[in-house]
């Protein structure tokens, strides 16, 4: 919801940018603390989704650890601010590089992804006389319920090691001397918003935690990854993730012993809500079929839609005044799509707004995760600057 100031603030700036809502972003990570730390659950924020500087340094300030997937994010991390026995680091194809550097900063550990890998990270730790804290990443073959392309704990997905492999884990685990080995691992997916499928990941883990002491392993870490969805339909009636029923479902399925740890990596939840993407209407084209607003932002500033068919809500700010204005304008159909020289540079089709015009400020909504930080150059577009309330 955008105050009438906000709106005649927005008036007076170029457009495209990103508009960063403090006040939303403040009372997400208040909810988040509150409904995790009821639990002594341990909350890391999954850097990729946002690293806007104000953003990540808001978060921090709030004790979260960080959940970094490249050597780039790492340091980020440290740099500002995470303590680094907060800082987790997986990903699929770490590089010796981003392996050394991890074990130079000292990160509390890294979530393997593959036998290769954790032989690769024991010869490299083995090489500089440190020791790895290490957690195995299990695909625990969950179907996520959310969109294929943004489902990752299936047998067919890269992520991971499947149980069949858990063995030839094991045996490499014994006869590494530069891994400490802290617990297990897992990340199904995103934009999960059906708690059901976190019950059947916590009767997974519970199977899995059980297996790996039969085999005489320890563990001390319990990592359920991340994924937890946001509401993309109704930013301002419902913009808060539902953080309690999430990790209530934890603290109810998950079988936690004593000494153990819970760790969460959430991206989306945390930010999700407290961005929109501001910009104005360049053309309107009126067809004999199809109506188009052509923005002045597209896919170089937000490509969720057209990466993976992703909704968000679109509202014309300069004719949405009032109820009684719903009432009085008349509304058309438009296709929302950008100026990128692909058809698929479009936000959405068939959206219902009011009657639109040249120089009307559009707003994408919930744009705060996967939005900023995957702009590109793209036509060699200058990077749309961000705006804080
Ligand atoms: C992306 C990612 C997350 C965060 O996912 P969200 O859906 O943004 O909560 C957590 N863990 C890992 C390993 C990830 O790659």
């Amino acid at each position: 919801m955008f105050t009438q100031d906000t709106i005649e603030r927005f008036k007076e700036l170029e457009t495209p940018f990103y508009y960063y809502d403090t006040e939303v972003l403040r009372s997400t990570l208040n909810a988040c603390r509150d409904a995790s730390s009821k639990y002594g659950f341990h909350v890391h924020y999954a850097m990729k989704a946002n690293f806007n500087p104000a953003v990540v340094d808001a978060i921090q300030s709030y004790g979260f650890g960080a959940d970094c997937v490249s050597g780039g994010e790492v340091r980020y991390a440290i740099e500002h601010g995470f303590d680094k026995s907060k800082v987790v680091f997986a990903g699929v194809g770490k590089s010796d590089k981003e392996i050394n550097e991890a074990l130079d900063a000292a990160i509390f550990c890294f979530n393997v992804e593959s036998v290769q890998e954790l032989e690769i990270i024991n010869e490299l730790a083995a090489a500089r006389g440190k020791v790895a804290g290490v957690a195995i990443r299990i695909n625990p073959n969950v179907d996520a319920h959310t969109h294929h392309f943004i489902t990752t704990g299936l047998d067919e997905n890269k992520f991971g090691v499947n149980t069949w492999q858990l063995n030839d884990v094991v045996a490499a685990l014994r006869k590494s001397a530069n891994l400490k080995f802290l617990g297990i691992h897992f990340h199904i997916g995103s934009q999960i918003t059906d708690m059901e499928v976190y019950k059947s990941l916590c009767i997974r883990i519970n199977e899995m935690q059980d297996w790996f002491e039969d085999h005489g392993f320890q563990i001390k870490v319990l990592n359920t990854g991340g994924g937890l969805g946001v509401d993309y339909h109704n930013p301002d009636s419902n913009g808060i993730a539902d953080f309690e029923s999430y990790f209530a479902v934890f603290k109810k399925f998950l079988n936690v012993k004593p000494g153990q740890e819970v760790h969460f990596e959430l991206g989306r939840a945390m930010v999700a809500q407290c961005a929109s993407l501001i910009s104005r209407v360049l053309y309107v084209k009126m067809g004999q079929k199809k109506n188009f607003l052509v923005l002045d932002a597209g896919m170089t500033e937000l490509i969720r839609p057209m990466l993976y068919q992703a909704y968000h809500q679109i509202e014309n700010l300069s004719r949405t005044t009032g109820a009684e204005d719903q009432e009085t304008n008349s509304h058309l159909h438009y296709d929302v799509v950008g100026p990128i020289c692909e058809s698929t540079d479009c936000f959405r089709k068939d959206v219902e707004l009011p009657v639109s015009q040249r120089g009307d400020l559009i707003a994408v909504r919930t744009a705060g995760a996967y939005g900023e930080v995957m702009a590109s150059n793209y036509n060699l577009r200058e990077r749309a600057p961000s705006v804080y309330a």
